[in-house]
């Protein structure tokens, strides 16, 4: 793309974390890009805000009380299922910042009109999977955000098929990573949700703790770069300076080191394939050390529940990645222990029916409400 051209972007979930740090790399780029559209769940106040700012042709609003809108200029659109028919209008990067399975329908929304989805959102990849990568044209119109994949993605670049023997995953650990079984029967929901090297929002934050994060990346990493699971190598590195990387065929292996900034993956994501400066700091080498340790699967389990479904397929992800929201929710609700979480869902996955293949909105929809009413029986059958 011309440099001169404006980028014409459109980002869902614009009052949420991944959203307010996109905004903030728009602000220092304002003249690479036309704001097409925002989209908020439900903080109508600040999006309206966002829009005096941005301008947006379009904004989303999908619950809540639209009011604070009416006296925007942008088109507005309202309702469940407004950021998915936000996603369709044309834009040259729809940036998925949507947290939870609701970001779904927004990246097929996208896909399907020929968008490019910087993708930010899991769940689009954990429930949808290959037939989301399907629908990206084998994965060219997804340019990743997570950090971790946007860090293996920028290490695979230029590479053959073939070349490479096994992708890895870096993991933080999370704040609990150290601590025994009996110590974790005590913590609580302020405890993970200090996590020791990112900033994101509470549910990935618990997911970060319980090291379902990792597992729901592995998924989201199978799909990515079309790697069988036993390609997929998860190491803990508790400084989050090296995201990601890839083994190659020699034994060699090229890794991705930056500070942990959501910033760099955000515009790597929007302003692919040109790198720009965000204002973020370079990784530092002066006085930096760098560890890497096997996870700990025997005190969390996630990882290995994710994994395990991700190879079962089918509904397996769709089921775990809805039993895993119910209990994080159940979770910082004070519903059920920080243990109980890899148990209810656990619970959850051993009763999976035979469902069919996962291939609409409506095949995935019917499971995950499915997961999420088991899980919320489970739950319950487990509270304190
Ligand atoms: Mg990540």
């Amino acid at each position: 793309m011309n440099p001169s051209e404006r980028r014409r972007l459109t980002i869902l979930g614009s009052t949420g974390s991944i959203g307010l740090q996109a905004l903030d790399v728009v602000r220092t780029h304002r003249d690479r890009f036309e704001i097409i559209g925002l989209s908020a769940n439900s903080d109508a106040k600040t999006l309206e805000q966002q829009a005096e700012e941005f301008k947006p042709d379009y904004v989303a609003l999908e619950s809540g009380d639209a009011g604070a809108l009416d006296d925007l200029r942008a088109a507005k659109i309202g309702g469940p299922g407004a950021a998915a028919t936000l996603a369709e209008v044309p834009a040259d990067v729809v940036l998925n910042g949507i947290v939870g399975f609701a970001g779904l329908a927004a990246t097929v929304g996208a896909l399907r009109n020929g968008n490019t989805v910087a993708l930010a959102n899991k769940e689009s990849l954990v429930a949808g999977g290959e037939w989301v990568m399907r629908l990206g044209a084998t994965g060219e119109r997804i340019i990743p955000v997570d950090s971790e994949h946007s860090a293996i993605f920028q290490c695979l670049i230029g590479r053959a098929e073939g070349e490479v023997r096994e992708i890895l995953l870096t993991a933080s650990g999370g704040p609990f990573f150290g601590y025994e079984k009996a110590e974790l029967l005590e913590v609580g929901p302020e405890d993970a949700l200090k996590h020791p090297t990112w900033r994101m929002g509470p549910k990935i934050t618990v997911d970060s703790a319980t090291m379902m994060n990792k597992g729901l990346e592995t998924i989201e990493a199978h799909h990515l770069f079309d790697v069988p699971y036993d390609e997929i190598r998860v190491v803990v590195h508790r400084q989050s300076v090296v995201h990601g990387g890839a083994v190659f065929e020699d034994g060699s292996a090229i890794l991705h080191a930056a500070l942990p900034d959501m910033r760099l993956p955000i515009s790597y994501g929007i302003f692919y394939p040109d790198r720009v400066d965000v204002g973020a700091k370079p990784v530092s080498f002066g006085a930096a050390s760098w560890t890497f340790e096997e996870p700990r699967n025997d005190v969390f389990r996630c990882l290995l529940l994710a994994a395990e479904a991700g190879r079962t397929g089918g509904a397996y992800p769709v089921v775990l990645n809805a039993a895993n929201e119910v209990a994080v929710q159940a979770f910082l609700d004070r519903g059920i222990q920080f243990l109980r979480i890899p148990n209810v869902i656990e619970e959850v996955l051993e009763a999976v029916p035979e469902f069919g293949a996962m291939e609409s909105m409506q095949a995935i929809v019917t499971v995950d409400r499915w997961g999420r009413e088991e899980a919320n029986k489970a739950a319950n059958r487990r509270a304190r």
